[in-house]
């Protein structure tokens, strides 16, 4: 791949190779955008079948996390970082330190958390040589992991989505099926439950099934069957590209609001939603609570929880934002959250050239 013309299609400001041979680390760090602040996003540790495919992961994600944070209205922008090699067997101290030396080495233009195949306990050994990271335990002043905040946010689009819908934001009697009972599903199905929601869920590995039914009342569905029920919102929380070409046509709920990420499988997936008369709330607006919640450590005087869920609560105004402009300009709700972020950096973008003195 030629690196300059690939970078310069989306106009990604950096893009940094390391190396240390002695710990074995491999690593591409992709910095989108820093127009609105400082880039977020996560490091993932995945063993890449080519250079070319971890750096084609990389600036995808990085450019995802420039929207994301766009969005949600943080001043933040979006970068990600991947490391070559298996989690299971390349992960080491000197490793993860060393990582960390690279991402300290950018002064702060590139932030870093958890994301596949890093954990928070990976992040508290990050921390020993950056202080350009979130995501920590608790006991090291950080706000641990961000899968209950981004159910919580999960929540609060639905909401927004409901009344739109229903004209009210209870959810109380409304069916609702969660695809993937993980971490931030299964603090979803909690937070329906509490809401008087009446909740199915499905998930392909049987323990996280049977530890939902013990912890909830709960229906179960084929995982297969799952995106198809009569209900009224699909909460998609397992893996990318549940909505294509063969699930859309299948549906039978009112609305998609979920926590995964790229749940449209390609380009004409948003288009096939409108015509289904599906209302689907963007994966990436209605996902950004793990995103706000981290970006609560970098406030001044440290993480609050109350703050941040707070600030996570205001889902509901970008979901309904979103969906309101795309009835406006008739458009689908995924190009709709798109412009959002896009008019955001630009107007914001240019508040920043606006100069005192020297600063
Ligand atoms: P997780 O690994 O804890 O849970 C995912 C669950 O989905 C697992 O129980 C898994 O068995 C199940 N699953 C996998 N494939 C499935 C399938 N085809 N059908 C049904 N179930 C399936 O992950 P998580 O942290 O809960 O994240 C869920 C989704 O939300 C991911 O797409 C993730 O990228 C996205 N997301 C998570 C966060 C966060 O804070 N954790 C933030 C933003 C986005």
């Amino acid at each position: 791949m030629n690196v300059f013309d690939r970078i310069s299609v989306d106009d990604y400001e950096q893009v940094v190779f390391c190396q240390d041979r002695a710990s074995g680390l491999r690593a591409i760090i992709a910095v989108h955008s820093t127009r609105l602040g400082p880039s977020l996003g996560g490091t993932r540790f995945h063993p890449y079948p080519s250079e070319d495919a971890g750096l084609e992961d990389v600036l995808r994600l990085a450019k995802a996390m420039t929207y994301k944070a766009a969005v949600a209205g943080l001043d933040l922008g979006g970068g990600k970082s991947v490391i070559f090699g298996d989690p299971a067997t390349d992960k080491s101290e000197a490793l993860l330190r060393a990582y960390a030396r690279y991402v300290d080495a950018l002064g702060g233009r590139y932030i870093t958390a958890a994301d596949v195949g890093t954990t928070q306990l990976d992040m508290d050994m990050v921390r020993r040589e950056t202080r350009f990271v979130t995501g920590v335990s608790q006991e090291l002043g950080g706000s641990g992991d961000p899968s209950a905040a981004t159910a919580y946010g999960v929540l609060w689009a639905m909401k927004a989505v409901a009344r739109r819908l229903w004209g009210q934001t209870s959810l109380e009697g409304r069916h609702m099926a969660v695809a993937g009972v993980g971490k931030v599903g299964g603090n979803l199905v909690r937070h329906l439950l509490e809401e008087q929601a009446r909740v199915t869920v499905a998930d392909i590995t049987p323990t996280a099934v049977d530890r939902a039914v013990d912890r909830f009342d709960v229906a179960v569905a084929p995982v297969e069957k799952i995106h198809a029920l009569d209900c009224d919102i699909f909460s998609p929380c397992a893996m990318g590209g549940a909505l294509d070409a063969r699930t859309i046509p299948e549906l039978r709920c009112a609305a998609v609001v979920g926590s995964a990420n790229n749940q449209l499988a390609d380009a004409s997936s948003a288009g096939m939603l409108a015509e289904a008369g599906v209302h689907y709330a963007p994966d990436y607006v209605v996902n950004a609570g793990g995103l706000i919640n981290l970006a609560e450590e970098l406030a001044s005087g440290g993480y609050h929880q109350d703050r941040a869920y707070a600030a996570v609560r205001r889902i509901f105004d970008t979901t309904a934002s979103v969906l309101n402009q795309a009835e406006g300009e008739g458009m689908s709700t995924a190009e709709a959250a798109d412009r959002v972020a896009e008019r955001r950096i630009a107007a914001i973008g240019h508040v920043h050239q606006i100069h005192t003195a020297f600063a």
